[in-house]
């Protein structure tokens, strides 16, 4: 069968904008009435909507060809069977940021990850957090909590937490202090290491290419500004990411130019500060839809 199937959350945070990623692809899905298989309706790309979890083994079976999962769970996965089982990471996307991180109860004598020696760590994530330790040369032991990892201290089973954080608030309504970050999260495109039939690559590239586009685009803007003849230079400098402006001729007005220019990266407060700085103004940041290389 010549379809791709693509598994992604069925409900939680990576949920929506999995979807609307895929959506802003071009792709169109049929909902089927169990709500869990949804068929690719213009291209041969189906959903299978799952729980985060079972992601990576889906792969690895072979039952679907792509999957997007968070970094944490794919590398637990990896890091569990020891590096002999294979996933490969497509894209890094831009959403479901988070980092695993160690924590220990408010007032603890634990001031760093090193004191974690011979201790007690409670985690959803035992293979990562164990190996980014033993990398550094920490040996600590695991007990696996599937959920609520942050009772584990208050309860004698553990002496630290490694848990995903992103704001902190869980951490302080349990009084407990982030002591370091062991890993850096998004959420990720994978796919299987061992390769797709011809047919079914094509389609991934095709699906690549567009992914592509619509990632590249969300980072950039197209800046328009009025600049003075001789700071063209410096401006363009400034400008994050662009290359080869437009130049225009601004009607009644020698001495100054339109500048158009695509910044293929974020465009922040302090870039416009500078670039008034040294004589834009009319300066206008743009989103850009789409964008083919
Ligand atoms: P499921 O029912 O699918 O198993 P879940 O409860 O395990 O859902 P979510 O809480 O929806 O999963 O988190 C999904 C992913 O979102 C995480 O694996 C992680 O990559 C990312 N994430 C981002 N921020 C956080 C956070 N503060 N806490 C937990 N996960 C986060
Ligand atoms: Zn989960």
């Amino acid at each position: 069968m010549n379809r791709i199937r693509v598994a992604i959350q069925k409900s939680g945070r990576l949920s929506d904008k999995s979807l609307a990623l895929l959506q802003s692809c071009g792709l169109r899905f049929a909902r089927s009435k169990d709500k869990l298989y949804w068929y690719g309706k213009d291209f041969p790309i189906d959903l299978l909507l799952v729980r985060d979890d079972d992601i990576p083994r889906l792969l690895l079976d072979g039952v679907c060809e792509l999957g997007i999962v968070g970094e944490n769970i794919a590398e637990e996965v990896m890091r569990d069977s020891n590096g002999g089982e294979g996933l490969d990471q497509l894209r890094k996307l831009s959403f479901g940021g988070c980092r695993l991180s160690l924590a220990v109860p408010e007032g603890a004598l634990i001031r760093s990850a090193a004191d974690l020696d011979g201790r007690r760590i409670a985690t959803s994530y035992p293979a990562l957090t164990k190996s980014i330790l033993s990398e550094r040369g920490i040996n600590a032991e695991t007990v696996k909590f599937t959920g609520s990892v942050e009772i584990a201290p208050g309860l004698g089973t553990a002496d630290a937490i490694s848990d995903l954080v992103s704001t902190g608030t869980t951490l302080r309504a349990n009084h407990l202090v982030e002591l370091e970050v062991l890993f850096e999260s998004t959420a990720a495109l994978y796919a299987q290491s061992g390769g797709l039939s011809e047919e079914k690559q094509i389609m991934l590239d095709r699906l690549l290419a567009r992914l592509d586009g619509v990632l590249l685009a969300a980072e950039s803007k197209y800046v328009m500004l009025h600049a003075p003849r001789n700071a063209v230079e410096e401006i363009t400098r400034l400008l994050p990411g662009a290359e080869n402006p437009s130049l225009m001729n601004l009607e009644g007005d020698p001495e100054k130019v339109a500048l158009h220019a695509v910044c293929r990266e974020a465009v922040f407060w302090e870039h416009l500060e500078a670039l008034k700085g040294v004589g834009a103004s009319a300066i206008l940041v743009l989103p850009v839809e789409k964008m083919l290389g």
